[in-house]
């Protein structure tokens, strides 16, 4: 069986350093809001090049507390991809605004540009792009647009942490960015897990008001609040974690540019790197025009595979009747034909060679 992810291997080379430090944790019963989330929050911050990281409960509340921050509420507009995870939405929704689903460039199935300044109407208040599967969406012209228009740019780096564009982190270039660290990401907790990075000392400030409670002071609350924080043991996970992320990084991106080299020749369409920024391959997603055929001989060797995303957002049944005029001709083309094959930064070389020649004999045969 090969995983999607292999998380056990990953384990085995943090064990000590990990076990030390919950131990640790556990004698001092220092369980929340401890020294790890403070060391974890500076850590990041500085790995990220930002003023604030602010450790909270998952990456969907990150990107909730966000928009909070940012002043987005009732009625405004945000323009988002479709392609993409439900939390980005959710977390628009949960602030009372309106999701506004743009299509997607056809070969980093990152929002376009384009799409998003043809959306801009009054209403609109904020972007909310997401950096897909690892790969920085196009930043340049994206913050541009924002700052033409006036609007708050919140980025959605849940599949990207450690990917950079133009020199700088994702999570450091809009007004605040969302991070999660849910197990199977890129920095990865053992349980839920989520970041907020600004530059702004007025939104840190409140997103860490926000996290508890809506408190700065024990027992005196300023607004209302959520229970939203990073919880200490997963701190001491994503500390040990965080020093190896580059090292994580630079492996996934060889299984990534190895898969392809290897798919070559193959009728299917490798993941497309733009050059704009450095991919870090959250996901390795192709696309197929057989894509059942070829799903079905790999879960029949069972070797890992996942279709991210079959219906887009404006289909999903929670949104189809408030998008029932919305038509997303390329994200949909997408959804139709894509499919991710396992990776992660333990992935070997030969077993990269198995699955390609599983993929081969369907597509060759
Ligand atoms: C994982 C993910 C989220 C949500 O993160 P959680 O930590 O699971 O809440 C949001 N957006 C995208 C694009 C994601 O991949």
């Amino acid at each position: 069986m090969i995983p999607m992810v292999n998380l056990k291997a990953q384990y085995a080379e943090i064990k000590d350093e990990v076990e030390r430090g919950l131990a640790e944790t556990i004698e001092n019963c220092s369980f929340i809001l401890g020294p790890n989330v403070q060391a974890f929050e500076k850590e990041a911050a500085s790995y990220l090049g930002v003023k604030h990281a602010i450790g909270v409960a998952s990456g969907t509340d990150a990107l909730h507390l966000a928009l909070i921050a940012e002043g987005i509420g009732a009625g405004d507009e945000v323009i988002t991809t479709a392609f993409t995870f439900i939390a980005t939405a959710e977390a628009i929704k949960y602030v009372g605004a309106i999701p506004v689903f743009v299509d997607i460039d056809p070969q980093t199935f990152n929002i376009s540009p384009e799409a998003i300044e043809k959306a801009i109407t009054p209403k609109t208040k904020a972007v909310m792009p997401v950096h897909l599967f690892g790969q920085p969406a196009d930043m340049t012209k994206i913050a541009q647009l924002c700052e033409q228009h006036n609007l708050k740019l919140i980025e959605d780096c849940c599949q990207s942490f450690g990917a950079s564009i133009n020199g700088k982190q994702t999570g450091s270039i809009g007004h605040a960015s969302g991070f999660s660290f849910f197990p199977s990401k890129n920095l990865g907790a053992f349980g839920d897990g989520g970041l907020v990075t600004t530059n702004s000392d007025e939104s840190a400030a409140k997103i860490k008001q926000l996290r508890n409670h809506g408190s700065d002071v024990r027992y005196y609350h300023d607004v209302i609040g959520y229970n939203s924080r990073l919880d200490e043991m997963q701190a001491v996970i994503l500390r040990a974690k965080l020093k190896r992320i580059d090292q994580y990084n630079q492996r996934r991106r060889h299984v990534g540019h190895l898969y392809s080299q290897l798919m070559a020749d193959l009728p299917l369409t490798t993941p497309y790197e733009d050059g704009l920024g450095e991919h870090v391959y959250h996901q390795y997603t192709l696309l197929c025009d057989r894509r059942d055929e070829v799903l079905k001989a790999l879960q029949d060797k069972q070797i890992g595979c996942a279709i991210y995303y079959p219906v887009p957002l404006h289909q999903q049944n929670v949104f189809k009747q408030e998008c029932a005029g919305v038509s997303l001709p390329v994200t949909e083309a997408v959804a139709a034909k894509c499919f991710s094959l396992p990776i992660c930064p333990y992935l070997e070389d030969d077993t990269i060679r198995e699955i390609v020649a599983v993929i081969r004999g369907v597509l060759t045969a």
